[in-house]
């Protein structure tokens, strides 16, 4: 089965999804969109309003400002994959709880594993504790580094919530910058290691002659 399809019979199962109580209160399940063949895969936290009534990720005001951000780098919503750690939405918006996250946890992981993308960019704090658990948003924000996830390698950049984004100023000004470096980020991590071997050094005569 090629990645679409594969894509296709998953978004179905979450359609269907009885793994948690959140499909009792949601109107959609939202499985994520985008290329099954997407380099980058954005990942964020849960769907809001507009995307439980639309059954698409980012769709609502938080969802523009992503359109946005990716046009500054020359990406489009069909070029990239857009997906959440959970599938269907809190109610009232609230955060997700740890057993939703588990219950939903294998759908993501799914995700990856068919599109293989080589860059993963999380949006807020939810998903980068995903792939850094121990990591602070307010450090590691806009910093590339290879990660290991269930045996895959890929170039991880933990980003702002574009939500926040739009509540913060301060903190739309650094997204807008991480955004901006995401191009810079892959180029930095695709360039081959170039290993500096110094000369060997030439043994001296007279130690030589001890041998
Ligand atoms: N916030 C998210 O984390 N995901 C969405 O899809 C929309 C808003």
């Amino acid at each position: 089965m090629d990645k679409k399809s594969e894509l296709e019979r998953m978004a179905e199962e979450v359609a269907s999804c009885r793994k948690c109580s959140l499909y009792k209160t949601a109107t959609n399940s939202v499985p994520g969109n985008g290329s099954s063949e997407a380099e980058v895969v954005f990942i964020g936290e849960a769907p809001g309003y507009w995307e439980d009534q639309k059954g698409i990720p980012f769709c609502g005001p938080a969802g523009k400002l992503l359109d946005e951000l990716l046009a500054t780098i020359g990406l489009s919503r069909d070029k990239v994959f857009v997906a959440n750690m959970i599938k269907h939405r809190p109610p009232e918006n609230r955060d997700p709880m740890p057993d939703e996250m588990e219950a939903c946890k294998d759908y993501l992981d799914r995700q990856l594993r068919i599109i293989k993308p080589k860059t993963i960019v999380t949006l807020g704090r939810f998903s980068m504790a995903k792939f850094l658990p121990y990591g602070k948003i307010s450090n590691d924000h806009g910093r590339g580094r290879k990660i290991e996830y269930n045996g895959e390698s890929y170039l991880f950049i933990p980003m702002f919530h574009p939500a926040a984004a739009l509540r913060a100023e301060n903190v739309a000004q650094k997204l807008r910058e991480d955004f901006k470096k995401i191009p810079e980020e892959i180029k930095r991590f695709e360039k081959p290691i170039i290993q500096v071997v110094d000369e060997p050094v030439k043994p001296k005569e007279e130690q030589l002659t001890l041998v």
